[in-house]
């Protein structure tokens, strides 16, 4: 019998472009109720507000993820929008990144990086898995890292910082969590095209793609493919663990 994913609410942060675009759109497709958030409107968020098959199961609500009052006000508007159906899921997907050598990178960037990226995902993962405890039901949290977090990358101490940071989050919550059956995992990505990589020169790219086993970049699909799975009762005995993908560029 195939799975049912109506009345399954997932909140997506930074779900207005990239990456995140691409994972809600295909959770909307499965049927999903879907949450997202980012800092400001975007083309694709105006799209599915006009659409109306698919505006009655989307949520959209500005929040700057990072700041502690924004995170708890946007996951209250957002549990009281889904009503009975509590929160299923969070993807901890908004994140920023900046390029710069250490020695002479401002400090305030590297704080805004790991604000954002790491503090803003524990903010998350600690409003929405108190809604998620509440429910008594089972839950799931995937954390969007990076392989950056694991392997290191010249001129991205800070943003590495905080994909290990998050690894580690994902690591501790899943031993809270796990027995009331909400899974906590990592996604620990390659180089993707978005306008986070978009820095990337052509010549980059090209190194990027010699280099892995499977003579590609991912694309967001292929990461999409990954938290469908992850959300699915497949996936329920699969927790703590980050996952690459990234073509073999890592193995
Ligand atoms: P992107 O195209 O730059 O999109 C980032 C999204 O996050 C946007 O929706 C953005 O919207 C939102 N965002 C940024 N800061 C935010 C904040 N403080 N509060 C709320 N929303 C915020 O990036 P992407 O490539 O899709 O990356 C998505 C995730 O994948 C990130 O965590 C990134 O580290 C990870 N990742 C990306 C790659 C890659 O190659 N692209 C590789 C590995 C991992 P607003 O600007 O309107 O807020």
């Amino acid at each position: 019998m195939q799975e049912t994913q109506a009345h399954k609410h997932v909140i997506v942060t930074g779900g207005s472009r990239g990456l995140g675009e691409a994972m809600v759109r295909s959770l909307l497709e499965k049927g999903y109720r879907v949450s997202a958030c980012s800092r400001s409107r975007s083309p694709f968020v105006e799209e599915v507000e006009k659409d109306a098959n698919l505006r009655c199961r989307f949520f959209w609500h500005a929040c700057s993820v990072g700041e502690s009052e924004d995170v708890q006000q946007f996951v209250r508007a957002s549990a009281e929008w889904a009503g009975e159906d509590g929160i299923y899921g969070l993807i901890n997907n908004a994140g920023v990144a900046k390029a710069g050598i250490l020695a002479t990178f401002p400090d305030v960037e590297s704080e805004r990086i790991i604000q954002v990226n790491l503090i803003g995902a524990i903010q998350m993962a600690r409003a929405v898995s108190g809604v998620m405890l509440r429910g008594g039901k089972p839950g799931r949290i995937i954390n969007i890292s990076s392989i950056i977090g694991s392997r290191g990358y010249n001129g991205l101490a800070a943003y590495s910082a905080s994909k290990a940071g998050m690894d580690g989050l994902t690591r501790a919550l899943a031993r809270e969590l796990g027995r009331r059956a909400i899974t906590v995992n990592s996604i620990a990505p390659g180089y993707i095209r978005t306008e986070m990589s978009s820095t990337l020169d052509d010549q980059q790219l090209d190194q990027i793609v010699r280099r892995t086993p499977l003579g590609r970049l991912a694309s967001a699909e292929d990461i999409v493919g990954l938290v469908n799975f992850l959300l699915s009762s497949e996936a329920s005995m699969l927790t703590g663990q980050t996952i690459t993908v990234d073509g073999g560029v890592s193995c």
